[in-house]
């Protein structure tokens, strides 16, 4: 499946992808069909800007500081 547009510029795959923390969450959202469900394409489109680095695509706190 196709990854997501804003995945070379995402913050959360910078700080997370080479964690392994979440892969999970990355293989659902951001390379799969829970994509537009992201919570942080969310918050970017109403806001215009996107969130802190720390928040996951399903709106929760990432681990690391
Ligand atoms: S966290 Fe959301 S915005 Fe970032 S790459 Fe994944 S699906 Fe796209």
């Amino acid at each position: 499946m196709k990854k997501c547009s804003r995945f070379k510029h995402c913050g959360f795959i910078k700080k997370y992808e080479n964690t392994g923390l979440y892969n999970d969450l990355i293989e659902i959202y951001c390379k799969g069909k829970k994509k537009k469900e992201c919570k942080r394409r969310k918050f970017n489109k109403e806001k215009g800007y996107s969130p802190n680095d720390n928040m996951l695509p399903n709106g929760k706190t990432g681990k690391l500081k």
